[in-house]
């Protein structure tokens, strides 16, 4: 079975909560990456960093924020639970 999977951009906040599980000195602003609700069933990794935009007002696709920055490029992989 293919496994789906599609590029996400998302804030450098977000993209050290991915890679690090955690962010020392986050935008005060930032809300977390939304794992929960935005990413179920699947799991969000950092990916090929020369994708990275250096810049982009686009928003971020972990969080939602709308501030201008720039967004590292990671991969999407769809999970297939066992039960
Ligand atoms: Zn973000």
């Amino acid at each position: 079975m293919k496994r789906e999977t599609f590029d996400v951009f998302v804030c450098v906040d977000c993209g050290l909560q991915l890679a690090n599980g955690e962010v020392e000195n986050p935008d005060p602003h930032w809300q977390g990456f939304d794992h929960d609700n935005r990413w179920d069933g699947y799991i969000v990794v950092n990916w090929d960093s020369d994708k990275d935009h250096d810049f982009s007002w686009s928003h971020c696709e972990g969080c939602g924020s709308t501030l201008g920055g720039t967004r590292m490029h990671c991969v999407a992989w769809e999970v297939e639970y066992v039960r």
